[in-house]
């Protein structure tokens, strides 16, 4: 079974992901680290987050293991990723690694935001998680703060605003809900009923067609000529 989570920084996907892919017992894929590892090896090494033809030979060349994860949590790696995302050259790079770990025998739950759209569209169960800017805010800063970083909370806020926007907006593979994703808000959830609900909703849909999928069969179905 592959479990496709997107969504917005800070909503809890990642914690979700986590807690699902040990339910399962499936491998799970942070798909964010690949994008904050090219991110810091471009710092390390003094490239330009926007030379796109150098980050995707970072990118071609990215091995997780050579990371300490608290370093690529950071918030300053974090807005570096969200710029070196916006290069396609990097998504491209990055593509066939996420999409082989995806494929796995088994299956896998990888989460990011675009997952469900462009890494693996086949995916069996796929979920959109969001929680208001402010609620998101406040746990990026608790999470931040908790690491030492010298944060404001109003300054989280606006990177947050800022982060959603390039990653809406960019060309290649914007962050968006795929038509058949099923949404969670988790606002005023916390993450043993997030993932509570997460499995009801799998429980319920896995193996069958989606929504969206149902109405493409429709349609297809409709369209057939007669006779
Ligand atoms: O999820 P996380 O905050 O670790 O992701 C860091 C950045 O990596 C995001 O802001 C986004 O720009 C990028 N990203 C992406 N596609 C993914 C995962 C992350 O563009 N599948």
């Amino acid at each position: 079974m592959i479990i496709a989570i997107d969504g917005t920084t800070s909503s809890g996907k990642g914690t979700l992901a986590k807690r699902l892919a040990a339910h399962y017992k499936l491998p799970h894929l942070d798909t964010g680290l690949l994008y904050r590892a090219v991110a810091a090896s471009a710092i390390n090494k003094g490239i330009d987050f926007k030379d796109e033809r150098e980050c995707a030979l970072l990118a071609a060349h990215v091995e997780l293991s050579e990371f300490d994860e608290r370093e690529l949590r950071g918030a300053g790696v974090g807005a570096a990723a969200s710029i070196v995302a916006s290069l396609g050259a990097v998504r491209r790079a990055l593509f066939e690694l996420q999409r082989k770990f995806a494929r796995q025998e088994g299956g896998a739950v990888l989460d990011g935001r675009d997952i469900g759209t462009v890494i693996a569209p086949d995916a069996d169960v796929k979920l959109w998680v969001d929680a208001s800017v402010e609620e998101r805010a406040r746990r990026r800063f608790a999470e931040l703060s908790g690491m030492g970083e010298a944060v404001t909370e109003r300054g989280v806020l606006e990177q947050l605003k800022e982060r959603d926007a390039r990653d809406a907006s960019r060309k290649d593979a914007p962050m968006k809900p795929a038509d058949d994703a099923i949404w969670m808000d988790t606002t005023l959830t916390n993450p043993d009923e997030t993932l509570a609900r997460a499995i009801a909703i799998i429980e319920e849909h896995r193996g069958k067609p989606q929504p969206a999928a149902k109405k493409a069969v429709k349609k297809a179905v409709a369209k057939k000529p007669k006779g």
